[in-house]
């Protein structure tokens, strides 16, 4: 039985490969790259851990919670709140719920007003209500709108949600789809902020080793894309019985001729100390949106794992345009920033990689997102999966594999592809 070819191995097609396994449906991944997991990977260098852009799995992913096995990934928890950086000064908003004993230290926060805090309280309950279904079916507008119309006062939008958000949707203007805006904030409210003990690279090299070896072809891109074939770069030939083109979105676009995608893109600088800038696993803003670090965190607070002992590992995270600055020039800037967040002991702080992410995510615009899950089958007969077609994250990506798979089977069913019932 001719096998169903995936093209690209990140976390799409890598759940599309699960759940045809499962179902006993015979799959061939011919991915470009020399390992699994795309945007989701992690750099040894100097025994450090280094993600490839500071990223987090929120435990209250829904298809996550379907496609994993958390207690695995030995999952270590950011604090549920953020410590912001403005007028010189630190300020902490933390959950009161989750962390009743920070109420005090939140409420003295020289961030926006009580107001802004009980605003908080009634927009989580508020994107709690319902299915997510019924939240992408409101009307869609910008992120900025959503908030402004809540009634937040432009302080707290400036000081808080933006740069939180922009380390969300690496969008600068908070422009992004209140649908994106309303499901990250579900997510953040339902659950952990973590990551895994030993690295991001961990999720994808979960689902790549419940898949059979020898259905795994690295180093192979895919040029060219027919419903019943694909064509290799070596100019090989393989025949499919179905195509499923799980690639990110600047690829599907040269591949299958959708129209051209705008991306975000992110760049993160690693550092390695001795001593810790924070005092716990929390993410740390830049509230007076100087920039060019928008967001930093201590991956090794969280997992001491991501570092050698007695050392740390600091995360500082640019976005748009820190990507037109040459590495050195980045550099000094990062420091002078850093040195006013920490004082001089940045100068201790050593370099261990610059990692730029050109096409980090997709642009996320209002009306980005649908109200229901895009078809997975093109006009062209062709599948596709890919975080672009979903919510632009881990749980996107893995939820457009997913839906992939299971209308693979479903098409599958009339062509006599095995006759179990999808189960995911
Ligand atoms: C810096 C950064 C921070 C992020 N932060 C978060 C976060 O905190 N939380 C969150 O949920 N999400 C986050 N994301 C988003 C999340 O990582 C992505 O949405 C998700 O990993 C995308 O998976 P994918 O399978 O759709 O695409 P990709 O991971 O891009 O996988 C596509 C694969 O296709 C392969 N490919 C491309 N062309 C071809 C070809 N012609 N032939 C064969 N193979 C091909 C590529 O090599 C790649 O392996 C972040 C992403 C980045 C980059």
């Amino acid at each position: 039985m001719l096998p169903v070819v995936i093209v690209g191995g990140g976390l799409a097609g890598l759940n599309c490969a699960r759940v045809l396994h499962k179902n006993n449906v015979p799959f061939l991944l011919f991915e470009a790259g020399h390992e699994c997991g795309g945007r989701v990977t992690t750099e040894f260098v100097d025994n450090y851990r280094l993600d490839v852009g500071f990223q987090v799995l929120h435990t209250a992913y829904p298809e996550a919670k379907h496609a994993l096995h958390f207690p695995s990934l030995h999952l270590q928890k950011f604090y549920p709140g953020a410590q912001i950086f403005k007028n010189g000064k630190w300020n902490l908003l933390a959950d009161p719920w989750r962390k009743p004993l920070s109420a005090p230290a939140t409420l003295a926060a020289r961030i926006g007003t009580l107001k802004d805090r009980m605003l908080l309280a009634h927009l989580s309950s508020d994107v709690s209500r319902g299915s997510i279904e019924s939240l992408f079916a409101r009307q869609d507008i910008s992120t900025r709108r959503r908030l402004e119309e809540f009634g937040f006062s432009s302080d707290f939008i400036e000081s808080f949600f933006k740069p939180f958000y922009r380390g969300v949707f690496l969008d600068p203007d908070l422009n992004t789809s209140r649908r994106m805006f309303d499901f990250m904030f579900r997510m953040f409210g339902a659950g952990e902020v973590a990551i895994p003990a030993k690295g991001m690279m961990m999720i994808p090299l979960q689902l790549r080793l419940a898949l059979p070896r020898h259905a795994l072809i690295f180093d192979t891109p895919v040029v060219q894309v027919h419903p019943d074939q694909v064509r290799l770069a070596d100019g090989r030939v393989v025949g499919a019985r179905a195509v499923v083109v799980a690639v990110d979105g600047p690829s599907a676009s040269s591949l299958l001729g959708l129209p051209a995608m705008k991306t975000r893109s992110t760049t993160t600088l690693h550092f390695a100390t001795n001593k810790p800038p924070l005092s716990r696993a929390i993410i740390a803003l830049d509230g007076e949106g100087t920039g060019p670090v928008n967001h930093l965190a201590v991956p090794s607070l969280a997992s001491p794992e991501y570092a050698p002992k007695a050392c740390h590992l600091i995360a500082c995270n640019c976005i748009e345009p820190a990507a037109q600055v040459p590495d050195e020039a980045l550099l000094g800037q990062v420091l002078a920033q850093m040195t006013r967040w920490f004082g001089k002991e940045v100068q201790t702080w050593h370099l261990l990689r610059i990692h730029r992410v050109r096409h980090a995510l997709p642009s996320q615009p209002p009306g980005w997102l649908e109200p229901a899950d895009r078809p997975a089958l093109l006009p062209s007969q062709v599948f596709v999966a890919g975080d672009y077609r979903a919510t632009a994250s881990i749980d996107g990506a893995l939820r457009s594999g997913r839906l992939a798979a299971e209308a693979v089977m479903l098409s599958g069913f009339r062509r006599n592809l095995p006759q179990a019932r999808p189960q995911s």
